[in-house]
């Protein structure tokens, strides 16, 4: 007799579909036979790592043969000194998605409530299906969070609340105004996981620095990457801050090993590489110049952003439009599964891939 192992999945687990991560490029090159593919489809940073980054990531290579340190007491110490925290407020994560994951795992029972908006990051419906807790989406005003409806949606079995603040895939932010209000307004036993993955991109003058609101609430905790600006998304990792009682739960449940020694040295290098971070903002902020630019010529509208992605809305259902810039050999990401089948995103890269994509887009728009 055959198991159906489906059914014998938790509830949450049996409602989950898989992530749809963006397109890699050597699957393309198999698939179509061609070369010189651009890839704008992850948010990654499109200068590669830095140097200094790099040269530790390399040097670390010679131990391999060892554990990596399982407190990781160096870049908790290089974080807590940027940060002005103390390292036991922080929690390392294989990206923060992991601790996104350890947070959910930690607090969630099948019957609690996790609140996130609508067109928000993926991962916390994942997280909150994985726990069989009962995921509750807020409608989005403009495609940005509305963070009054959302402290609005708080029950008794609420658990947690996720905010992405700039949000992925819509580029969305709120000011500092709203989210002192949102804070004030949420209960002190239901967790505010504010998610900063694209923080150093940001240089709007009123927005906020969640890490100044720590020592008011401690139901706060923020999490950061360094997939995004750090330029280090295939070495997994990331990190939360938090009081640290709430540091404390995460670390009992996080993996002893979550960390493998090469991010965490590469890590702790790109902390130090002002050089790199400047040129990585500056090359996107032109980049987004360009984009925005390029859009309004080809007259679409866009979500304005001030993450390292624009969606733009393709007035028509954009999976078509995704194959044939696939076809161009440019690769970016449909955001059907967000609830914007019309959008897609494209993440900013160089001058020339930008270029090439708007070339690539008027062509299929023809
Ligand atoms: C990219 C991204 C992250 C970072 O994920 P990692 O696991 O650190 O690579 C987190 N949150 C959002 C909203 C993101 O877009």
């Amino acid at each position: 007799m055959t198991c159906d192992f489906i059914q014998l999945a938790n509830p949450g687990v049996q409602k989950l579909k898989p992530y749809q991560p963006g397109k890699p490029i050597d699957e393309l090159e198999r698939e179509l036979g061609i070369k010189d593919i651009v890839k704008l489809a992850s948010n990654e940073n499109p200068l590669g790592p830095g140097h200094k980054a790099l040269h530790a990531a390399k040097a670390a290579l010679q131990e391999l043969h060892r554990y990596p340190d399982g407190s990781g007491f160096r870049l908790k110490s290089a974080l807590a000194e940027q940060f002005g925290v103390q390292p036991n407020q922080i929690t390392l994560g294989n990206g923060s998605n992991d601790v996104l994951e350890l947070i959910a795992r930690s607090w969630l029972a099948p019957g609690d409530e996790v609140i996130f908006s609508e067109h928000a990051f993926a991962v916390y419906p994942l997280v909150t299906l994985a726990c069989s807790a009962t995921p509750v989406q807020v409608p989005a005003v403009c495609f940005g969070h509305d963070l009054e409806a959302m402290a609005g949606a708080v029950t008794p079995r609420t658990r947690i609340i996720f905010v992405a603040n700039p949000n992925n895939p819509t580029g969305t932010w709120f000011h500092r105004s709203a989210l002192e209000l949102f804070l004030a307004k949420v209960p002190e036993d239901v967790l505010v996981v504010l998610d900063e993955a694209y923080f150093e991109y940001v240089e709007e003058a009123y927005y906020p620095d969640g890490m100044s609101y720590l020592a008011k609430h401690a139901n706060l905790i923020v999490t950061r990457t360094f997939s995004k600006i750090h330029g280090l998304a295939g070495l997994r990792i990331g990190y939360g801050v938090s009081s640290p009682e709430i540091a404390d739960v995460l670390n009992r449940v996080r993996q002893p090993f979550n960390c493998n020694m090469v991010a965490l040295a590469a890590a702790e290098a790109s902390l130090q590489d002002s050089n790199y971070l400047e040129d990585s903002r500056s090359e996107n902020t032109s980049g987004l110049g360009q984009l925005s630019e390029g859009f309004e010529r080809l007259g679409l509208s866009t979500i304005p952003s001030v993450a390292n992605f624009i969606a733009f809305d393709c007035q028509r259902e954009a999976m078509p439009l995704y194959n044939a810039l696939l076809k161009e050999g440019v690769i970016v990401r449909p955001i059907a599964a967000y609830g914007m089948p019309n959008y897609l995103r494209v993440s900013v890269g160089l001058a020339r891939e930008n270029e090439r994509f708007l070339k690539a887009l008027e062509k299929v728009l023809a």
